[in-house]
């Protein structure tokens, strides 16, 4: 089933109807970013089995790292109550993100929502930028050991970093590669491509507009030729 594996909320998820040009995942997985898109994100949900061929909608609601500094007390108990009306629902988009300020209020932020995560066995959504150094730790004493899914979106480490969280930590994670983002020729994208379990490796756009969603299908198709290839290739040796 192709999935878009994180992707944010833009208008027209709430007054169009399919299809729309270049994404027809039957999945997406929607992400807020702060309390001010969480409606939004819950409204998109809601509408989305009433719309003949729109995807499945699963939503995740979090605190993402460029906006921690706009929270205000009870910012945690709304969340929590966010996640309890919708039982399907994740904890993102949340993270850290080094090239941005407030670091320390990141982390703290960051690891609440893990712990969230934990306590109601939710999955969750990570933005990683220059972080590793403490996302690694993070995830380790939370989410890691307590087997939940973990999607790195956006990833863009190396096989060998990824397959130490998967073997090494035995972490239950999955990397996603984003549409407008992913040289697919690049030796990471194709070391991660053909080194990983293919179930690991997910797609996502990313977007935030509907502009930016268009060209997934293609992308999609592109890394499909590119793993089949791949997979050719080790047969021959
Ligand atoms: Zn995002």
């Amino acid at each position: 089933m192709l999935t878009d594996a994180h992707v944010h909320f833009f208008p027209e998820l709430l007054t169009h109807t399919p299809p729309f040009p270049g994404w027809d995942p039957r999945q997406i997985h929607l992400n807020a970013t702060q309390e001010a898109d969480r409606e939004a994100v819950a409204q998109v949900t809601r509408r989305a089995p009433n719309v003949p061929g729109f995807p499945e909608v699963v939503p995740y609601f979090g605190i993402h790292p460029w906006y921690v500094a706009d929270l205000s007390d009870g910012w945690e108990d709304r969340l929590s109550a966010a996640l309890d009306q919708f039982p399907a629902a994740g904890v993102g988009e949340i993270g850290l993100d080094a090239l941005r300020p407030d670091l320390e209020l990141q982390k703290k932020v960051f690891l609440a929502q893990l712990e969230l995560a934990v306590a109601l066995k939710r999955p969750v959504s990570i933005h990683c930028v220059r972080a590793w150094e403490w996302v690694e730790p993070l995830i380790q004493r939370t989410v890691g050991p307590a087997g939940l899914p973990i999607l790195l979106h956006g990833f863009n480490g190396s096989a060998d970093q990824a397959l130490h969280f998967i073997e090494g930590l035995g972490w239950n994670v999955s990397f996603s590669l984003t549409s407008i983002r992913t040289r697919l020729n690049s030796p990471k994208t194709r070391g991660l491509l053909e080194r990983l379990p293919p179930d690991r490796v997910l797609l996502e756009t990313d977007a935030e507009t509907l502009d930016q969603t268009q060209g997934f299908r293609e992308f999609c198709q592109a890394v499909e030729t590119l793993r089949r290839n791949g997979t050719a290739n080790t047969a021959n040796h």
